[in-house]
């Protein structure tokens, strides 16, 4: 380990009580939700960091909903290509292999993700739910036409024309103003109402209803604890707010149930 690896993990640790550490170390039913956070150490920019280069001038909201993508679809799929190529360069950092460690170790475990980028299959995590869908699956954006594929190819830009009716595709992904899947959404809920323990990771709350999760889990009983080297509107709320990155706080939860 490096010596700022060293301070780092030294830091979070004195974060980490005693009673946080006597929970992790019961095993208890855990639910671990993130958000973009998580794979900003992988370099992949959150949507509250500023957006970079060629794309900069343009909010969110003006590449990533209904509206953006009727007014002009060409610039929509150009954003989504920029970004999948992005993401096909990453890789999994230390955060998304202390999920994989926890959901591993803690019996009944299960990732709710708003994440897009599939990181957390990529290092391993097994029945992820995607609330916000998954930038790697195509579907036709057409009424009527059920065409949808995953797009595995990472060398290539994904096409743009539906080989069933010749309409455009779209990314398989929740835009602003969208519903969430809703078997995706259901499990969720069902998740955080029987949680004992919530990990929320990497996520800024403000995109609902996935803000809405850890909130029903602590109305619940559940022990909450939040990891975010920002302020939100849940750390007042959770139990614990590590304030911290996602890759040097999951790693040391994670550890825990190594000790003997
Ligand atoms: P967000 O952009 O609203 O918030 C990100 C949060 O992560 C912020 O609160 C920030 O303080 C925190 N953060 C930044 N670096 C961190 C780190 N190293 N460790 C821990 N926390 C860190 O993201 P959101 O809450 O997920 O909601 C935004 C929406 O954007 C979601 O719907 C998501 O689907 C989408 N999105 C996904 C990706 C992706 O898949 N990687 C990237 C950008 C946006």
């Amino acid at each position: 380990m490096q010596a700022a690896d060293r301070q780092r993990f030294a830091a979070v640790s004195m974060m980490i009580d005693d009673r946080l550490a006597e929970l992790i170390r019961r095993r208890p039913r855990t639910l671990v939700l993130t958000g973009a956070g998580l794979s900003a150490e992988s370099g992949i920019p959150t949507f509250r960091d500023a957006q970079t280069g060629l794309w900069s001038r343009y909010s969110p909201a003006e590449l990533a909903s209904p509206e953006a993508f009727e007014a002009d679809p060409e610039r929509v799929l150009d954003w989504y290509d920029w970004r999948r190529e992005l993401i096909a360069r990453s890789r999994p950092n230390a955060g998304h292999t202390a999920v994989k460690r926890l959901l591993d170790a803690l019996p009944g475990a299960r990732l709710v993700t708003q994440n897009v980028d599939g990181l957390h299959q990529l290092a391993g995590a097994r029945d992820a739910i995607e609330l916000h869908g998954n930038i790697w699956r195509l579907r036709c954006a057409a009424p009527g036409c059920r065409h949808e594929r995953y797009w595995s190819d990472r060398t290539a830009p994904a096409p743009r024309s539906c080989p069933d009716c010749g309409k455009i595709l779209r990314p398989g992904v929740v835009w602003f103003g969208e519903s969430l899947p809703a078997q995706a959404l259901a499990s969720a809920w069902q998740l955080a109402e029987v949680a004992e323990f919530v990990i929320v990771a990497g996520t800024s709350g403000l995109v609902h209803p996935a803000a809405a999760l850890p909130f029903h889990a602590l109305e619940q009983g559940a022990r909450v604890v939040e990891i975010n080297p920002d302020r939100t509107a849940l750390s007042q709320a959770a139990h614990w707010h590590l304030a911290c990155s996602s890759g040097t706080a999951l790693p040391a939860l994670a550890d825990l149930l190594d000790a003997p």
